[in-house]
């Protein structure tokens, strides 16, 4: 798809809103946020609108995965991160605000103030569990 006039990331593609590149090539951009949960969080987009993970064209998916790994070891050896998580969300209700697929990278420092957690859930029964993974792999796993 086409740049997209109003989209934030389609203008710091176009250079009409600057970013602090950190990595460009032929497909993907990827910079720091504006609005770091640690210093170095990264988004990495690609060069084209593109609004969800799940119509990504291939080509931009397979690049984001393979510099995401990059950028991470990266920001440990720069800033000394001990590690990083890489997320990405898809949808308003999973927290997506920017209409333009990206991929975060957050590195992560032992003590620092990132919550990426929840109480965990338990299912009814181990029926209902081996249901929904049964459901989900005839999906998933069409001949
Ligand atoms: P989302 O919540 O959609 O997964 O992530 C969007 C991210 O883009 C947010 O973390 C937000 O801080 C970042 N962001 C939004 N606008 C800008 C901008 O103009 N410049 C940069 N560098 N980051 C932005
Ligand atoms: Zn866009």
């Amino acid at each position: 798809m086409p740049l997209v006039k109003e989209c934030v990331f389609c203008k710091i593609i176009r250079g009409e809103i600057p970013c602090c590149k950190v990595y460009e090539d032929d497909l993907i951009l990827a910079f720091l946020d504006i609005a770091p949960f640690n210093i170095g969080h990264t988004v990495i987009i690609p060069k084209d609108h593109q609004n969800s993970i799940t119509t990504l064209d291939e080509i931009y998916a397979n690049r984001i995965i393979k510099i995401a790994p990059k950028i991470g070891v990266a920001l440990m050896r720069t800033i000394n991160a001990e590690g990083f998580n890489l997320f990405l969300n898809n949808g308003s209700v999973a927290g997506q605000t920017v209409w333009h697929c990206h991929m975060h990278v957050l590195p992560r420092f032992a003590g620092d103030k990132v919550v990426i957690s929840s109480e965990p859930m338990k299912y009814d029964s181990m029926e209902q569990m081996s249901e929904l993974a049964e459901k989900l792999f005839n999906k998933l796993n069409v001949q």
